[in-house]
């Protein structure tokens, strides 16, 4: 991929030394102090990246130059510096973090003061005072000042402890491999897991940034989890991201079942104890709507994006709700994807239940689901779901859903095409139980792309 900084309704990303500097930071803190107003209080803390210091000291000379007053939270999860930043009763938040992204990669996010990410029309203030400024600097003597609070780890778990039961989870002293890959969850996996009762076996748990695999919580990435899980006879394994809000769950086997399983799995064990509605964005597995449907509950499709998901979580006052990669949103914790939050509810799970991770695995119907991207512009994305529905109306039972690119259901399987909002690129993703469904529901999408799309 090409270094070039990207600027979304999600943050700043590109490669630290590179497209991202330190100027850029800075100036994305003027921006923020300015949006804030003078005076404001801003929580900021980061994962574990190398260059995560250079870009915190930056980004933190921006908003004290406006006048803005900083809580310097140090390394912590994203989880743990969106609840700080709402429990001090912060004006805003930022996270240093570049999330799954490779260790030469680094960003900004930007959060308000409930913890959750900027609205897409705070993104869009942000981004022209950034670009245009004028910034509201403070005079001399107005300068912000700089204060260090090192509490969002002990926050962040002691939240966690208080959505689950403790004592149902440590009887069972669980045996548990945990892959922190040196991120930001090193320091809050082994505390909860230690409050949990388990015996924990931590894999990479120094802080310190020397990834040691790719950070995305993808198969690719589990081998040395699964390994550990069979090697140590851990009743679970968990993966968390470089800022541990995603998670991934390998079996007692060591065996990996698939990052869609993470919110499944947490999702039939919330609906079993409590119902109500369930958010989640349209590309996440059916097996949400099946664990919904058998609790009696609805599910709430929204576009992609961590903040669309969250934005229907709050309006529709669910209860639960995150995305297929492994994010799970428990908003009586805070309503941001929370890797803890997916690690105690599966615990709970196990614990309650007397199944072996691979049973409650079982217990889920089981989908194949297949991405593919091409080429394609924006425009061309907007043809080709044209023409895509054009060629599926006269299925019969065929439900369209174009809150975000095109999704079409079936009843057998469904298949979904949208345009990346980072990249030139049409993703199309179909999901099935049969391979040979979801494989045909994507060509015959692709194969639509194609002929419509002229850069192909
Ligand atoms: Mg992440």
């Amino acid at each position: 991929m090409a270094d070039e900084l990207i600027v979304s309704v999600s943050g700043v990303r590109g490669i630290a030394g590179g497209s991202l500097t330190p100027e850029v930071a800075r100036r994305f803190g003027c921006a923020f102090g300015t949006m804030l107003g003078g005076g404001a209080t801003v929580a900021i803390g980061r994962d574990t990246r190398k260059s995560g210091p250079a870009l915190r000291e930056a980004v933190t000379a921006g908003l004290l130059d406006t006048g803005a007053n900083v809580v310097d939270l140090a390394v912590a999860s994203t989880p743990a510096i969106a609840l700080t930043t709402r429990q001090i009763g912060a004006d805003g938040g930022v996270v240093i973090t570049a999330s799954h992204n490779p260790a030469e990669y680094n960003g900004i996010k930007f959060l308000q003061p409930t913890g959750t990410g900027l609205t897409a029309a705070d993104a869009d203030r942000l981004k022209a005072i950034w670009q245009s400024g004028p910034f509201a600097l403070a005079g001399g003597g107005e300068r912000g000042s700089e204060s260090q609070l090192a509490t969002a780890h002990t926050t962040h778990v002691a939240a966690v402890l208080d959505v689950c039961d403790v004592g149902a989870i440590s009887a069972r002293g669980f045996k548990v491999a945990v892959d922190s890959n040196s991120g930001a969850g090193c320091e809050s996996a082994a505390m909860l897991l230690g409050r949990l009762g388990c015996n924990v076996i931590h894999l990479n748990s120094r802080p310190d940034g020397n990834f040691s695999h790719p950070p995305e919580p993808v198969e690719a990435n589990l081998g040395e989890l699964c390994e550990a899980v069979r090697a140590q006879g851990a009743a679970v394994g968990f993966a968390q991201d470089a800022d541990a809000d995603r998670l991934a769950i390998v079996d007692e086997k060591g065996d990996f079942p698939g990052e869609e399983y993470t919110l499944a799995l947490a999702a039939a064990f919330v609906l079993r104890k409590r119902k109500g509605k369930v958010a989640t964005n349209l590309v996440t597995s059916r097996m949400i709507d099946d664990v919904a449907e058998e609790a009696g509950c609805e599910v709430i499709r929204t576009p992609t994006g961590e903040a669309n998901v969250v934005e229907a979580l709050c309006a529709n006052d669910c209860i639960f709700g995150g995305e297929g990669g492994g994010g799970v949103i428990e908003p009586r914790v805070v309503p941001v994807r929370d890797s803890l939050v997916g690690m105690a509810y599966v615990l709970q799970y196990m614990a309650e239940t007397h199944q072996a991770l691979s049973e409650l695995v079982a217990r889920i119907p089981r989908y194949v689901m297949i991405k593919t991207k091409i080429p394609c512009g924006p425009d061309a994305a907007v043809k080709v779901s044209a023409a895509a529905r054009k060629a599926f109306e006269t299925r019969g039972g065929a439900v369209f859903n174009e809150a975000d690119g095109l999704r079409i259901d079936l009843g057998d399987g469904w298949v979904c095409a949208r345009a990346s909002n980072t990249e030139p690129i049409l993703r199309i993703i179909g999901e099935s139980p049969s391979s040979r469904v979801a494989e045909s529901l994507v060509d015959e999408v692709r194969g639509i792309a194609e002929s419509v799309s002229p850069e192909n």
